[in-house]
Order: structure tokens, then sequence, then C-alpha cells
């Protein structure tokens, strides 16, 4: 094994040869790492790994990894560069599943805390607990071993992501929205109670009732109060089946009136997206999903033929003795909408196959060697009363050709966001997230990540000029000027609450929203 110093010197060397200036700790400070007496250990020769994440367009290297063997680990780790005190440059970062775009779980010659080391179907509780039912999940945990896990009690948890192979301390750190967040807001909405280790290294247990500060602070806080070690999150009886829907507009307007009548309907879908379809051809050949229609010829058939098209996504959940009813219910609904009438798609599965739909395609991308590819990702919320306008510009006019990957639009309504939680969302009562989810394989041309990057910052350029009221979501922002805007209003209680929680400013440093002083 090579000695602390050895790697240390290494690194430097690597850092300087690559022309990176950074701040590094001495080997003192390593060493002292090093001395710690932890149920896990510190590695800090294996590092590279943490210095990469989905988006493939940042890596910083971190001095140090800490793979925890306990929650008291990360609070002596935490205690312990927090008596290092202001002029330490050592900064500590939380990294769940790394599934981060811009370096957000990454620390350059800092500490990466590899929570993942602390996940496991028996650290997974669930408690029935007669109408509240609800699990006690590791913050290193994956969402889709929370959904096995609750599955074999019937039940499963309210909100989700797209793609469940995030932890549930990565996405509570952002706010974790997909199609159910209509009806139960994002996954910051779903949680009960959070185990927290602060900056200063204290573990605090918090929900809305006891250091309710802190609990809605870590909620969409970016990892800038403290790592979540902990969460209870909400819990519902899961149905067998989904009944899985498509429907194509070719008319916009038509396209968000659907969504948002159903949005706000009281007897509606599970769970309602969308997404844009550019000059595509084979278009539900989408690399997004295992949807595989009942009626593969007709579906196959329809190409959009260079025009716009709208494709609304939506499930309607039963159980086997359930079917004639959704049957039902499903046909009144859809006689409500203004699809394409010959664009009806639709295919029953498992509620778990329809839950990890995204993972049936990373498997397949993964064969291909597509899946870690830079990401170049945009995901905007826009208020409802810019929508269109948005669509004019962005899909009319900056979106000529079908990019790589998959657009994303769908309404989601304020009210069912807590406006005490960390997360910054448009001033009106029904926005939409608009996710660009593109790949970029090449290094020139459509598929590189220039091309991606030119067309996201014509898009981000004319919602700031045409004042459309956006907002980021998994906001690559680099300074904190770019931050306060962002945070508008509510940047002073977010400056606030870190000046309490993590007053030296070590962690989540890949976030650049707190430079650490030194
Ligand atoms: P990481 O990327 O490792 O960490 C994210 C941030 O949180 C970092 O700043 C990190 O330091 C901090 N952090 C991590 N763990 C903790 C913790 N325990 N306590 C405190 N801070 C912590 N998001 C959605 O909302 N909806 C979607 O449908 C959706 N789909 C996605 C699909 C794919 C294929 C991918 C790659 C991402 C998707 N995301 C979605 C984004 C996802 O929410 C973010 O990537 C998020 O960062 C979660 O990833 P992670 O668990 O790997 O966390």
């Amino acid at each position: 094994k090579p000695s602390l110093e050895h790697c240390f010197k290494l690194m430097l060397l690597l850092l300087a040869l690559g022309g990176v200036t950074m701040h590094v700790p001495d080997a003192d400070v390593l060493s002292s790492l090093g001395a710690l007496r932890l149920d896990g250990h510190f590695s800090f020769h294996d590092t590279s790994a943490m210095a990469r994440d989905f988006g493939n367009r940042c890596s910083l290297l971190p001095a140090a990894v800490l793979h925890p063997g306990s929650v008291s680990d990360i609070a002596t780790t935490l205690r312990h560069v927090f008596s290092l005190g202001e002029r330490s440059p050592l900064t500590v970062a939380a990294r769940g599943h790394g599934h981060s775009l811009m370096g957000q779980s990454q620390a350059a010659g800092g500490i990466v805390v590899r929570m993942e080391s602390l996940r496991g179907s028996d650290r997974l509780q669930v408690v029935h607990g007669g109408m509240s039912p609800f699990v006690d999940a590791p913050g290193g945990e994956l969402w889709i071993n929370v959904l096995h896990e609750t599955l074999k009690h019937g039940l499963a948890p309210k909100s989700w992501t797209d793609y469940l192979h995030l932890t549930v301390g990565g996405t509570l750190s952002n706010a974790g929205v997909s199609g159910q967040a209509f009806r139960h807001g994002p996954q910051v909405s779903n949680v009960n109670q959070l185990e927290i280790v602060t900056g200063r290294g204290d573990v605090v247990t918090c929900s809305p009732e006891e250091n309710s500060d802190l609990f809605y602070a870590a909620l969409g806080g970016l990892g800038q109060f403290g790592i979540i070690t902990k969460a209870r999150i909400a819990l519902e009886p899961a149905p067998k089946m989904v009944r899985w829907i498509r429907v194509l507009y070719s008319d916009f307007a038509s396209f968000t009136e659907d969504q948002e009548m159903l949005i706000m309907a009281e007897n509606t879908f599970d769970y309602i997206e969308g997404f844009v379809i550019i000059n595509r051809t084979g278009i539900l050949n989408n690399w997004r999903t295992s949807f595989k229609p009942q009626d593969p010829v007709q579906a196959s058939r329809f190409q959009s033929d260079g025009r716009v098209l709208y494709c609304l996504e939506l499930t309607k959940n039963f159980n086997s003795d359930e079917a004639d009813i959704m049957e039902q219910e499903v046909t009144a609904l859809l006689s409500r909408l203004r699809y394409i009438r010959s664009t009806l798609f639709h295919t029953d599965v498992t509620y778990l196959e329809f839950l990890d739909r995204v993972h049936t395609s990373e498997v397949k991308l993964r064969a291909q060697g597509l899946w870690e590819v830079p990401h170049p990702w945009l995901n905007l919320l826009i208020p409802r009363s810019s929508i269109q306008r948005f669509a004019k510009e962005v899909f009319g006019k900056i979106l000529k050709d079908s990019n790589n990957g998959p657009i994303l639009l769908y309404p989601v309504n304020k009210s069912k966001w807590d406006n005490r939680t960390s997360v910054v969302i448009p001033d009106e009562e029904i926005f939409y997230l608009v996710g660009f989810l593109s790949s970029a394989p090449s290094l020139s041309g459509h598929g590189s990540v220039a091309h991606a990057m030119n067309l996201n910052n014509q898009i981000v350029e004319f919602c700031e000029e045409a004042d459309i009221g956006m907002k980021q979501y998994l906001a690559p922002y680099t300074t904190q000027q770019q931050w306060k805007a962002h945070f508008g209003a509510r940047w002073e209680t977010f400056e606030r609450r870190k000046h309490t929680y993590d007053p030296l400013a070590i962690l989540a440093p890949g976030q650049k929203i707190f430079p650490k002083a030194s």
C-alpha cells in the first residue's frame, strides 16, 4: 500500500501536470484523517472514481474518500474538519450515486463521503403505522431498493423520480420530481423526518415538529446544511399493475390544456407526464423507456414526418380484480382529451416494471457504451403563463432538429410544494418541468457537448430576455451572484441557514454556492 505522504505528493504532481490549481490539504491534515477512530475507513489512493458523475463533464479529484461504517463516522469526520477551523481548505461532499450533472457531489482536494457504504436491506425499516405507513431509509440507499423492500409489505413511496437508481439523500437534496408530483408533491413533500449530520458534526433528528428549521433547510438544500443519513418516507398501498398509456398531439395548446385539466381533475390518472418529439422517425424508440405498446406494428408505423409532436404519457394503477373499473375510468378520462385519435397506444405492466422503466434503457445503452457519455442536461421550471411563448420560440425556432435525448414537459401544481423547504420554484400556481435530457456521444457536430450547450444557452438567454419567470432545476451555477439571483428573496433565509448549520462552508462545495474561506 502506498503511504499517505506518497499519495499526497502524487496527487500534487498530477494536479500540477494537469494545470489544475486548487487548495489541497497538507500531509499532516491527511494523516490526521487516517488517525480518526472509525467503524469504516478512509481511502487515499482510489479517489479517481469519486471524481466523476453522470454529467461526465467535470472531474475534481478529492484528497480522500470516507467509506463510513456508521453515522457516527460521518459525525466524527465532520467534527474533525470543523475543528481545523476556517483556515483549513478541507471540504466534504456527500456522494449519493454520483448522478449529478456538473460536479455537485465532488470535492476538489477534499473528502468525498461514499454514502452507499451505509445502505442495505437490513438498514431499511418499514413501519405499517395504521393509516400512515412509512419507511426509514439510509440517505445512501437507492430508491429502487426502497421500492423492493416496501413492496414486500404491499406498500410503496408515493412520489418518485423517473429513474430509481438515485439515492434518497441525493434526490431529497434537490426535490425529486416525476409524474406523481401533481398529486403528492415532489419527494421533498413526502418526508416526515430526517436524521442529519450538520457541518459542525452534530447528529440531529428533525421533522416539521422538531428542529423544523433544519428539516426544511435540508429538503432541496443542495447538501449545504448537513448530510442526510436517514429519511422517514411516507408510504401508501402499492398497486400490482399499471395501465401505461401514450397519446400524441400536434397542437401544443391542446396538449398543455389537456395536461392541466388532468392534473386539476378530481378522479384522474395516477401519473401524468409528457414529452416533445422533434423531427423523429420511429418515435416510439425512445431511449428513456421500455414502453412496448400492445399494437407494436401500428405504433412503429407512426412517424412524425418532420413535425413537432407532443406525447402525453399517463398511467392508471389497478389490481387484477379492478381491471374492469380501471378500463371504464380510463375510457371516460381519455374521451375528454383532444389527442390525434389514431395515436392511442397502451400496455399493461407491473408497478415495479413501470417505476423502473428508465433502468431498462440504461442496460441497453450501457451495452452500447452510450450511458457513460457526457450529458449536457438543462432542466427548467416554466410558469404556466409563459409556457406557450416558451414553446413557440424553443420548439418553433431554437430546436430545429431532433436532439440527442428526450425532452420532458409536464405541469405540476405549486400547492403541493412546501415553501418552507429550500427548493426554488416559479411563483405561479401551475408551472411546467421542462427537461432537455441530451447525450453527447461525439466530439463534434450534432452529437457534441458544444452543440447541446449552444442550444441550452440559447434557450436560457431567451428565457432571460423574454422575462419568462423561469427557474432552473439542478442548476449548475458557478458564482454566488448567480445563486443569489436564483434564490431571489429567499437568499437571505438560505444564507442564514448556512451560517447556522455549516458556518465554515465545509459541505457540498461542488454546488459552488459558498466558497470556503481560507
Ligand atoms: P449525487 O449526485 O451523488 O448528489 C447530489 C447532491 O446532493 C450533491 O451536492 C451531493 O453532495 C448531495 N448529496 C448526496 N447525498 C446526500 C445526502 N445523503 N445528504 C446531503 N446531501 C447529499 N431528478 C428528478 O427530480 N426527477 C427525475 O425524474 C430525475 N431523473 C433522473 C434520471 C437520470 C438518468 C439521472 C442521472 C438523474 C435524474 N434526476 C432526476 C436527477 C437526480 O435527482 C440528481 O441526479 C440527484 O443529484 C440525485 O443523484 P444522486 O443520488 O446520485 O446524488
